[in-house]
């Protein structure tokens, strides 16, 4: 089994907080370091802020010319030269006018501007040894000889204040380590990354596209092969959905703002929404499926004997993400959601999450993916619905993690306002985690939609509402695969299984008979006998990373066979076409890693 699936016990959030602190700490006083080397470089440079965030740190500078990689390297050469020297972090105070004053002096513009807009007469200031200063509220490490390994890794352009009526700067990345082996590898995963990154796969491979000048933004076109994987994957979570009892259903992409409101999306998402006017009454494009649902559960009076009722829809979304964000299929303006909610009574939510969590690891286990992590959220400070509930609900999801044996966090007050959830991250062959599935109990959409059920007392209940996704967004999904296989897909899921090449002419009809045959079984093959040479033609199957290249010439024609190269063995030699046939539709069948 895997990590996640030994003990059930409880890790706190905060067992790991502190060293992800000290690290903070260490990558934070290195964007100081960086500053400090920058200014000496370029004086004119106008400093700003230098977060630690994910995986490094960050300074913002404002500078005529743009940096370039050499310039880094320049910075870099510096920055060592100043730990090299051990300048002690001291915090010391200043008053605020003084520092006004003195930032001004030193032609600090935004630093005057960050200080004008704090409230304390006192201001803090981070001194490095006695060669550099900074606004800042710490806290530093001891010294800048703590930075025993650190690296910068890229300029981009950021506006001030992240606004983009304000001035545009030049960010540079960075990071940095407490131990030289500790940079190597996270080096190592960088560049492993990069090659990985399926923007890059995604047009190498001809999957998919983004238009950004000529159709928008977000908007994801999926290339023929693309649209191939999308739908293996599609059949597969329909198929596995309609096994564990879920009913399909389909809902429209518009509805009126009217719903919208009742939902509570209005006053909640609105910003988040595209809203248009349809015969004078205002529409909105669907963000979510959840009203869609409750509409076909409340066609009908419902009985407790007909719960839980599982409605499931591949639901096609649009919300509005800021330009800024949007990344390949991992942010995107459209996608689609393996989105099903389940309407039950709360007796049954914990056989119905259990039933979840399975369905979780069993599909990831399909795709590939063995390592999952668990985050459990629970009542927040702004909650609404009755304890009971609340009481019910979190029970049922800690008792299902529990009896699963799953190993999980908890986020104590995390919860959504309407419900406790579960989230599930995959991690990748990197070791990167990957935003997945999603258990979300509610208790606001029955009350605003006022869902209800008739109990064995006769009475009008109101079921609990249990929103959950799988794979999440289709798109992101599809990324993450793209990612986790650097774009060499087993069989099940690659979009050409195999690519048929007749060595000349003459052996071409030969080759189409092998294809249409292997077609016929459901296999994904194509034929390629273009006049091109054998190996060039090779050398493209390899490039697109086809599982199976089969070779026909007039032995293979005889003797009623192929010769198979397999992408991850190498040459298997001449097999009869019927046996590889055989051999290969047991392993998509079977989903096998290769
Ligand atoms: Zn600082
Ligand atoms: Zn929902």
């Amino acid at each position: 089994m895997d990590a996640v699936m030994i003990g059930g016990r409880r890790q706190r959030r905060t067992d790991t907080m502190k060293y992800k602190t000290d690290l903070d700490k260490l990558r934070h006083s290195c964007s100081h370091v960086m500053a400090q080397a920058v200014k000496t470089l370029w004086p004119d440079t106008k400093v700003t802020i230098g977060p630690a965030i994910d995986n490094g740190f960050y300074y913002d500078f404002d500078k005529a010319e743009p940096f370039t990689d050499e310039d880094l390297r320049k910075i870099e050469k510096v920055m060592r030269q100043i730990i090299e020297r051990k300048p002690a972090f001291r915090q010391s105070t200043m008053a605020r006018d003084a520092a006004i004053k003195m930032f001004r002096e030193m032609g600090e513009d935004y630093k005057v501007e960050l200080i004008e807009g704090l409230p304390d007469p006192e201001v803090s200031i981070f001194n490095t040894g006695d060669e550099w200063l900074d606004l800042c509220k710490g806290p530093h490490v001891s010294d800048a000889g703590q930075i025993k390994a650190f690296k910068l890794l890229s300029v981009a352009g950021a506006y001030w204040r992240g606004n983009e009526n304000n001035r545009m700067l030049q960010r540079i990345y960075g990071t940095a380590f407490f131990k030289p082996e500790e940079l190597k590898k996270f080096l190592t995963v960088l560049e492993e990354a990069r090659n990985r990154d399926h923007r890059k796969l995604g047009t190498q491979l001809d999957l998919f596209h983004i238009y950004h000048e000529t159709a928008g933004a977000g908007l994801v076109f999926y290339h023929p092969d693309g649209a191939m994987l999308r739908k293996i994957i599609e059949d597969y979570v329909r198929e596995k959905h309609i096994q564990r009892g879920y009913q399909l259903v389909m809902t429209p992409n518009i509805l009126k703002g009217k719903l919208w409101e009742q939902s509570g999306h209005a006053e909640h998402y609105r910003e988040n929404m595209y809203y248009f006017q349809v015969d004078d009454e205002e529409y909105a494009v669907k963000p979510m499926n959840c009203p869609g649902h409750i509409l076909i559960f409340k066609s009908r009076l419902r009985s407790y004997r007909d719960l839980p009722i599982r409605y499931f829809e591949l639901g096609t979304v649009y919300r509005q993400e800021k330009a800024g964000v949007l990344h390949g299929l991992l942010r995107v303006r459209g996608f689609t959601q393996d989105d099903a909610h389940i309407f039950c009574r709360p007796d049954q939510i914990k056989d119905e999450v259990k039933a979840v969590i399975d369905f979780v690891f069993t599909t990831m286990r399909d795709f590939g993916f063995e390592n999952l992590e668990i985050e459990l959220s629970t009542r927040p400070a702004n909650y609404i619905g009755s304890l009971d509930n609340w009481e019910t609900a979190t029970r049922a999801l800690e008792d299902s993690l529990k009896e699963k044996n799953i190993d999980y966090e908890i986020n104590e007050g995390d919860g959504a306002f309407y419900g406790p959830k579960i989230d599930i991250k995959l991690k990748d062959a990197l070791g990167r985690s990957w935003q997945c599935a999603t258990i979300q109990c509610d208790f606001s959409l029955p009350q605003r939609f006022d869902l209800a059920f008739v109990n064995d007392q006769g009475e009008n209940q109101q079921p609990i509402m249990i929103h959950r996704a799988i794979l999440g967004s289709i798109e992101r999904f599809v990324g993450t695969l793209i990612e986790h296989y650097a774009g060499a897909f087993p069989a099940w899921l690659a979009p050409v299984q195999a690519v048929v090449i007749p060595i000349r002419d003459n052996h071409e009809a030969y080759a189409r008979d092998v294809m249409e045959n292997f077609k016929t079984a459901g296999i994904r093959i194509v034929l390629d006998a273009r006049n091109e040479s054998l190996n060039r033609r090779i050398r493209e199957a390899t490039m697109k990373k086809v599982p199976y290249v089969l070779i026909v010439g007039d032995k293979e024609a005889a003797d009623k066979k192929v010769a198979v190269r397999k992408r991850t063995e190498g040459d298997l030699g001449a097999l009869p076409v019927e046996e590889f046939k055989a051999r290969l539709l047991k392993e998509a069948e079977s989903r096998q890693a290769n």
